[in-house]
């Protein structure tokens, strides 16, 4: 018989990928989807009505609402992705932040303890939690010193995982993740934003014949940005999400980074994504104190070994090719209207 599988975030970047992976090693696919007043099904229409995949609607932080869901459904497998997953935002939404990225896991942990003991259970953890760290690269034996909101809700619910391992004996894992995106990557994040930028600007200089002129001389807007000297590990989601599938799959519930093992400042994320379609970034980028957070994590770099060694993950496209594709597909978004997200 298929496994099953509720994963909460279904609509979210990581979701999305999941979901399509587990569709293709034949589980039953529950993805969770919290009401809203607009349609949120853009990065799943493509496979949402797959005959083994179903839309089931909840709320993380509605306790009962999770318990009826996990007794129900009882799956094999939980993935806990569903969050408020913007560190800036968190700084404006402290609280929100930790009723969805806090709690939401504790009611989950619970309707599992209470009634599906033998479902096993994935956290979306982060490298966040380092925080403020000056030890790098980063392990599961760093020391976590949070520095936002965000990381701190996220290390109240890491540090839930390892409880109900131990005390309880639920098979729970957490998967400290680097920075990952994709085409999918939501538009206000740093890397997503560059990159429909820069397709922005291709598509101007196709229409206009424009190659080469400054930003200055033409009647378009600049790129605000924060702070573009933080240097981040960046991977591209889908090889994040087989790297969640595989925690899952070994015999022990253990907590994993995962990471390219690469360090890039924002700075060289801009060079590389406009040098991509020939232009210089310092000609549309201006610094607005707006995007600067009232702290920020400057050094991000992540050391999978574990993984690699105990898993045998390793990340599959590297930070350039990540640039480029996300570059190419923004812009053909642009110019073919396509599907955004197949
Ligand atoms: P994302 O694109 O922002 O997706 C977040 C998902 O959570 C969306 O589907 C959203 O639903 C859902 N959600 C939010 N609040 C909810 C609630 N109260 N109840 C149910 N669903 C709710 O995030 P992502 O990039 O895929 O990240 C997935 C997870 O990994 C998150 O937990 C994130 O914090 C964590 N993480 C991400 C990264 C990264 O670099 N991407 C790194 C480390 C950890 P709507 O569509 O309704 O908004
Ligand atoms: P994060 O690492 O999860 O916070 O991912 P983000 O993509 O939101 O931010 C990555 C880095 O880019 C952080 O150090 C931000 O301060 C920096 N940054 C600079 N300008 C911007 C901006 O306009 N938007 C966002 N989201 N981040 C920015």
């Amino acid at each position: 018989m298929s496994k099953t599988a509720l994963i909460t975030g279904t609509t979210g970047q990581d979701g999305s990928y999941l979901s399509e992976l587990l569709l293709d090693k034949g589980y039953k696919v529950y993805g969770l989807i919290r009401r809203s007043s607009v349609d949120t099904t853009e990065r799943i229409a493509h496979f949402q009505h797959h005959p083994r995949f179903e839309l089931v609607e909840g709320d993380i932080t509605d306790a009962s609402c999770m318990h009826k869901l996990i007794s129900g459904i009882k799956p094999d497998e939980v993935y806990n992705l569903a969050a408020m997953s913007h560190v800036g935002v968190s700084f404006d939404q402290p609280i929100t932040t930790c009723h969805i990225d806090a709690l939401g896991p504790l009611h989950i942990l619970e309707a599992i303890r209470q009634s599906s003991p033998q479902s096993k259970f994935y956290q979306a953890s982060t490298s966040e939690l380092f925080g403020d760290t000056k030890i790098a690269p980063q392990s599961e034996l760093t020391p976590m010193t949070p520095n936002s909101p965000y990381a701190i809700a996220k290390l109240y619910a890491h540090h839930l995982v390892g409880l109900y391992r131990r005390a309880y004996g639920i098979f729970a894992c957490a998967g400290i993740l680097f920075n990952h995106e994709s085409p999918r990557r939501g538009g206000d994040f740093v890397t997503r934003k560059i990159t429909k930028y820069v397709a922005m600007i291709e598509n101007w200089m196709d229409t206009h014949d424009g190659l080469g002129f400054p930003r200055k001389y033409l009647d378009i807007p600049p790129l605000f940005l924060g702070n573009i000297e933080a240097k981040r590990d960046w991977s591209h989601a889908e090889d994040m999400v087989r790297g969640m599938w595989l925690m899952m799959q070994h015999s022990i519930p253990d907590d994993y980074v995962l990471g390219s093992g690469e360090t890039h400042t924002v700075k060289e994320f801009l060079q590389l994504a406009f040098g991509s379609v020939g232009i210089d970034y310092k000609d549309y980028v201006v610094i607005d104190p707006k995007f600067y957070r009232p702290v920020d994590v400057n050094l991000l770099h992540a050391d999978p070994s574990k993984a690699v060694n105990i898993l045998g993950w390793k990340p599959i496209v590297g930070f350039g090719e990540l640039v480029n594709r996300m570059v190419e597909h923004d812009y053909e978004i642009l110019v073919d209207k396509k599907t955004r997200y197949v």
